[in-house]
């Protein structure tokens, strides 16, 4: 327990159980990951409110909501190997961490990951593998991925991507141009190999920055 305890129940409470998060194993690690320490000094006080937060180098950490919804699209049970594009901060990597065997995680920025790393490293989480690079290639070496999660916006699905995943694997990511006309998309490879793809609703994702 911190001294932001009971704030972080009540941001799960309202801004995620409720609305329509609803997988207990997403809404409970919520409820125990201390996002006031992703967040820059100045921003501290702000951090249990369901809003995205600036975190340096023109990005942000996403709003509560959208990562309790977009974690529970991917339906862990505890046993998958996950890819995550976009570091960032590294709050959405520690529940990721939480919620499923193995992490491999890729971010553009050295002075993101170096912090994000550090602190995954001080709250005890084992099970992430880091890459600096561009996530448009996702990760080949350790593919295939039972679920990715991209946390900025591409402006078309990522090829390689579509191909690291597994067979019953799910990929969920913004996709569109800059802040207008992005929408959520999930694609689900069924065990035999089809995709299907759905059009979820709007967010707003920063770039996935083209190398
Ligand atoms: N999930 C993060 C959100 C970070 S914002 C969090 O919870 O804090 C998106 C991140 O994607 C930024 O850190 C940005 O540097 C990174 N990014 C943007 N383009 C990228 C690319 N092509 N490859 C890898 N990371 C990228």
């Amino acid at each position: 327990m911190d001294e932001f305890a009971a704030e972080r129940l009540r941001m799960v409470a309202e801004g995620l159980a409720g609305r329509d998060v609803r997988d207990p194993r997403v809404l409970q690690a919520l409820r125990e990951i201390p996002r006031h320490r992703f967040v820059p000094p100045e921003q501290r006080v702000h951090a249990y409110a369901d809003t995205p937060l600036p975190i340096g180098a023109g990005q942000t950490i996403s709003q509560p909501y959208m990562v309790g919804k977009m974690t529970e699209l991917l339906a862990l049970t505890g046993a998958e190997r996950v890819l995550e594009i976009g570091t960032g901060s590294g709050y959405q990597t520690a529940l990721l961490c939480r919620l499923a065997a193995r992490i491999y995680t890729v971010e553009r920025l050295p002075e993101l990951q170096q912090r994000a790393l550090a602190l995954l490293a001080a709250l005890g989480q084992t099970n992430v593998t880091a890459r600096l690079g561009d996530g448009h290639q996702g990760w080949p070496e350790e593919a295939p991925f039972d679920a990715i999660l991209v946390t900025a916006a591409p402006t078309e699905v990522p090829p390689a991507l579509v191909t690291q995943l597994a067979p019953g694997g799910r990929l969920v990511l913004p996709v569109g141009e800059r802040w207008s006309r992005q929408v959520l998309v999930r694609l689900r490879r069924a065990p035999t190999g089809e995709l299907t793809r759905e059009e979820l609703f709007p967010v707003s994702f920063v770039p996935l920055v083209a190398s």
